[in-house]
């Protein structure tokens, strides 16, 4: 088995020790402009500003004191930095971050603020993977893939069974995909707390790997153009797409305006800042009526960490 439900229990114990419970709460207005009963999980309140968190503690916790002194690498240019950083260094581990040289200099500098090492090299995720991949090598460090690392997924498990708990008569259960660690983890644990509940992926329509690989049964490349860091991977993962090729109910698409129109709608009616991964469960919800109307669902604010020019860009909408 890839990620049981005792997984997802025991990395409770280790994430509990570290983070409170986040809120989860429901908005009147939100619920009117929905046309449906929507619970926002907030993510965003974690103290990297996502979800993530939850998997790099449970990782860290995992390893043996060996594995510790000899470091964590990996690749990402987003939230699975800040969280492998963070968590690194509660542990006292050496953390080493490869980017895209082009990343954002605001996420190599909050990835920094953790302690980490960040290298940046090559033209996009895949060159900085490789460099990364390397660099575990020589270092006889620990590599850690942000997608197929089975502590990740019981890690960000601990969420699904903090929303399913406190709403078991859930409908709906939609979660954002980008890698699908989230989404995975939430169909194991929905099967044994909600079995009536239907786990809903969503990505964007400019970056659909996981969504095309989830329909076709395979793991597929696809262009990777979305601007909502989050969601932007260009591949889908093995790990994830075997569990939710078994759990996931649905798999939708949607466009970035549709996310920004979300994104807006959250600040406005659930005083809330999401960044645009953590605002495209509610554009699901927003744009596929015929899905939601009138049904209880819980949508999972993934995280709330949005750059200066992303807020400009929520103000001026197309
Ligand atoms: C990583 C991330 C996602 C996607 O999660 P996966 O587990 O990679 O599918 C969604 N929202 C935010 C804010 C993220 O950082």
């Amino acid at each position: 088995m890839d990620l049981t439900f005792a997984d997802v229990l025991a990395a409770r114990e280790v994430v509990r020790r570290h983070l409170p419970p986040t809120p989860m709460w429901n908005y009147p207005v939100l619920d009117a402009a929905a046309g449906a009963t929507v619970h926002v999980k907030h993510e965003n309140v974690q103290p990297v500003g996502a979800f993530k968190i939850r998997g790099g503690l449970t990782l860290l916790d995992a390893m043996s004191p060996d594995d510790r002194a000899r470091g964590t690498v990996t690749y990402s240019t987003g939230n699975h930095a800040q969280s492998l950083a963070y968590a690194s260094a509660l542990f006292g581990v050496p953390c080493t971050i490869v980017m895209p040289a082009a990343a954002n200099p605001a996420k190599a500098a909050a990835v920094r603020s953790h302690g980490a090492e960040v290298v940046l090299t090559g033209d996009n995720l895949e060159a900085a993977q490789r460099h990364a991949e390397q660099l575990a090598e020589r270092k006889g460090a620990r590599l850690v893939s942000p997608g197929d690392t089975p502590e990740l997924l019981a890690g960000v498990g601990t969420l699904y069974l903090e929303i399913l708990e406190a709403q078991p008569d859930l409908d709906l259960l939609v979660v954002p995909v980008g890698s699908g660690t989230g989404a995975s983890a939430a169909t194991v644990v929905a099967r044994e707390l909600a079995p009536r509940c239907r786990v809903i992926g969503v990505q964007s329509a400019a970056s659909p790997a996981a969504h095309d690989s989830w329909r076709a049964g395979t793991l597929l490349q696809r262009p990777n153009r979305t601007r909502v860091d989050g969601l932007a991977t260009g591949r889908g993962y093995a790990l994830p797409q075997r569990i939710l090729a078994a759990g996931l109910a649905d798999f939708l698409l949607v466009t970035d305006d549709e996310i920004g129109e979300a994104q807006r709608l959250l600040a406005t009616h659930a005083h809330t800042l999401a960044e645009g991964a953590g605002a495209a469960a509610l554009a699901a919800v927003l744009t596929r009526q015929n899905l939601f109307a009138n049904r209880t669902v819980a949508v999972v604010c993934t995280g709330g960490n949005a750059d200066a020019a992303e807020l400009r860009a929520l103000g001026t909408p197309p």
